[in-house]
Parts: C-alpha cells; structure tokens; sequence
C-alpha cells in the first residue's frame, strides 16, 4: 500500500517537473530560434482598385516586382507604369493570383532554413539508431524512457514545434483550403516522411515525432519498473471508437478549411507547447488535459485526433518493415497482448481485420518469453485459427 502510494507521487512529480522544464526550456529556445518557425500566418489582404498601376498595387500591398512580374506576366519594366485594366488582366484574376502568391511567399518567410535540414538530418541518424537497437532487441523499458525522452527533448524543445509529420498534413490541408495553393517544400517533407512509414511502420511517429514521443514518454512515467502495467490504471480505448474520432475530426478539418477558410487545429494545436509564446489560454487547457490523458491512454492524440496519424495508418498497411510473430515458437502466453500499450497485438493474434496504429515501440518484443516477435521484412503472417482465444 506504502510502496503504491509512494510510486503514485513519483508519477505525479514527474509529470509536474517534466511538463515545467519542456515549456521552461522550449520558451528558452524557440527566442534562440529567432521566433520564426511555428508562427502563425496572417490571412492575406490585398487592396487594388482598376485605375491603379501595376507599381501603385506593388506598393499599396507590399509586393515585390518581382512578384509583380508573376502575377501580370511583365516582359519590360515600362509595364511597370501600366494601369491594372491596361495590361488585360480581369481584378478577380489579380486577386487570386496575387494571393496564391502572396501566401507562398509567406509560407516561404515563415520557415527557418537552417533548422529544417538539420532537423531532417538528425531525423535520419536517429531513426536509423532505433532501427538497429530494436533489431538487436536491445530496446528494454529503461532504454526506451532514455530514448523517448532524447526525442522529444532534441526534436521538440531543442529544434521546436515545426516541422513536424503532423504539420505537413495539416498545414497543407488549411494552406489548400485557404488560398488554394500548395507548398511544394511541404509536399517533399511529407513524402518524406510517409517513405519512413512504408519502410519501417510507424517509426517517425514512434521515434522522431515531438509530440508523439513526449505523450509516449508521459504514458510511460506511468508504467511499473518492467514497462508491462500502469501504476494509476490505464485503459485500451477501443480502436472502432477512436478511428471514428480520428476520421471526423479530419474530415471538419478539411471542410472548415475549404467552406471557412479557417485552421480547426491551429488554436488548439498542441505541437505549439514546443513554441509556448503563442500559445492561448484555451490552447492551454487543450493541451493540459491531452498531457494528462497521456498518463492513462497511449497516445491520445495521435489515436484521436492526428491527421497525419490516420494518413500513416494507412500507409503502415503497407510497410516493408513490421511487428511480426513467430507462430511455431510462440506459446500463447499472451503477455504481449498485456503489455502493448494499445490493442495492436491483441489485434494480430485474434486475427482481425482492422489492426489499429502499430507505434513500433517494441515493447512486445521485449516481453515475449521466447524471443518470437520481430521487427522484421515481409507480410505478416495470419496466426492458426484456434491457437488464441477472442475474448
Ligand atoms: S500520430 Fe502522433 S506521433 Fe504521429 S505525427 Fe501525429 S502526433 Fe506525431
Ligand atoms: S504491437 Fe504493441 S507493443 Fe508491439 S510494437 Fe506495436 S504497439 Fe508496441
């Protein structure tokens, strides 16, 4: 009883000095960052009027002539004195390409060059680090706190809230909506990040994500020393109900963006801790009670509401690297099934359909007591029939 209370504090301290030093620490970086990335983007607005000349318009909404040239398709800088009606162009036309334009230009301000690459870069080291520990099995309960915490530590509070797999998916969604344009830099990071799903699973969200890996690491101050069980009690949300959230919520996002022109995700966006200045008050309590679920279900958010989880669910369909079972050696213990932090494994060995979002946090791998779970190439074999039971 003595022991229990004891390691219930501990979770709550933990939690509290943990959630402190990341908002402390990221406050602290993202001004050494220079602010720039994660801000948010003001909606464009143009003022023209048909009597205007092209370098009138140019000054009036602060365009460059060399925006102009796109926009008017300017072959001599004498058409630079040109009215707006003279060089053909009907004002809608204008309008819309101008602010195509313009929020390209200002996605292209917003993003911090240097620190993408880096991020990037370090990405790829690091991931591939995971990769071969989790071949050796050589990731135990304490060697994954270590290495969640170093996640999140380095890719978010270090290197901040942006870019992340989540804010390629979204971002792209609400710049689409919005003014109608895409961001091919988003574009390669996205498809970057969707070939690490196709090769190893859900790698980049279980090992590289900010966000993904900090509520991981939360969910698991909350596990008892051997990793297998919560010490508050935590529950296995059924993967129907969760996806059903998951797709709505992608669903209105998309909507709200191309009927209302509006981000859904942006004033609650809980990747913005990492850049703590522009968070609101009602973001805060978003991500208050999202770090606190985190202590009792894996990965709220990423189960909940992630657009980039659900595009990554369906890709991992697919992935040449994944959890595979032994059944030849397996004994059916099912001690996999207890300590996988979701319904993943009870999924594969009941043989059902729909297998929710695998995190590869190998986990399984490190329980089972006769070394018959892999993280290996190859199509996942269905279990015999009868071996485990539905419950
Ligand atoms: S599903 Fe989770 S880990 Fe993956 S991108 Fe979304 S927040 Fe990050
Ligand atoms: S099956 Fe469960 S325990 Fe195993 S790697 Fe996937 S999420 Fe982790």
């Amino acid at each position: 009883m003595e022991m229990s209370k004891y390691g219930r504090l501990k979770v709550v301290g933990f939690f509290v000095i943990m959630i402190a030093a990341v908002i402390l620490f990221s406050s602290f970086f993202a001004g050494l960052w220079g602010g720039k990335e994660g801000e948010s983007k003001e909606p464009v607005k143009i003022n023209m009027t048909a009597d205007m000349t092209v370098e009138e318009f140019g000054k009036v909404n602060n365009l460059s002539n060399e925006l102009l040239k796109e926009v008017f398709s300017l072959t001599d800088k004498k058409d630079l004195k040109k009215t707006i009606d003279q060089t053909g162009i009907s004002t809608e036309q204008v309008l819309a390409k101008v602010k195509k334009e313009k929020a390209l230009h200002e996605e292209f301000k917003s993003k911090n060059w240097f620190l993408i690459p880096l991020k990037f870069a370090l990405w790829i080291v690091f991931l591939v680090m995971v990769f071969v520990l989790i071949r050796k099995r050589a990731i135990t309960a304490r060697v994954r706190k270590i290495l969640y915490f170093a996640a999140f530590v380095l890719f978010g509070v270090i290197l901040g809230s942006d870019p992340s797999p989540m804010g390629t998916v979204k971002d792209a969604i609400v710049l689409l909506g919005t003014s109608g344009v895409i961001f091919p830099p988003r574009m390669i990071a996205l498809a970057v990040f969707l070939l690490t799903v196709f090769l190893a699973n859900r790698f980049i969200c279980s090992w590289g994500c900010q966000l993904g890996t900090f509520q991981d690491a939360i969910f698991r101050i909350n596990r008892r020393e051997k990793d297998r069980r919560g010490i508050f009690p935590q529950i296995k949300l059924p993967f129907a109900v969760t996806n059903t959230i998951r797709i709505i919520t992608f669903a209105a996002l998309a909507f709200i963006a191309f009927v209302w022109g509006l981000d859904m995700i942006g004033a609650v966006d809980p990747f913005k801790m990492f850049k703590p200045s522009v968070v609101a008050v009602y973001g805060w309590v978003f991500i208050g009670a999202l770090l606190i679920a985190s202590l009792f279900i894996y990965r709220p958010w990423c189960h909940l509401f992630c657009p980039f989880g659900l595009v990554a669910w369906i890709v991992e369909k697919m992935s040449v690297f994944k959890i595979q079972v032994n059944y030849d050696t397996c004994i059916a213990c099912e001690k996999c099934v207890q300590a996988c932090p979701s319904t993943v494994m009870e999924g594969i060995l009941k043989r059902d359909r729909i297998v929710p979002d695998c995190f590869s946090c190998a986990t399984c791998i490190e329980v089972c007591p006769t070394k018959s779970i892999s993280f290996k190439a190859g199509k996942r074999r269905m279990p015999p029939p009868d071996k485990y039971e539905k419950k």
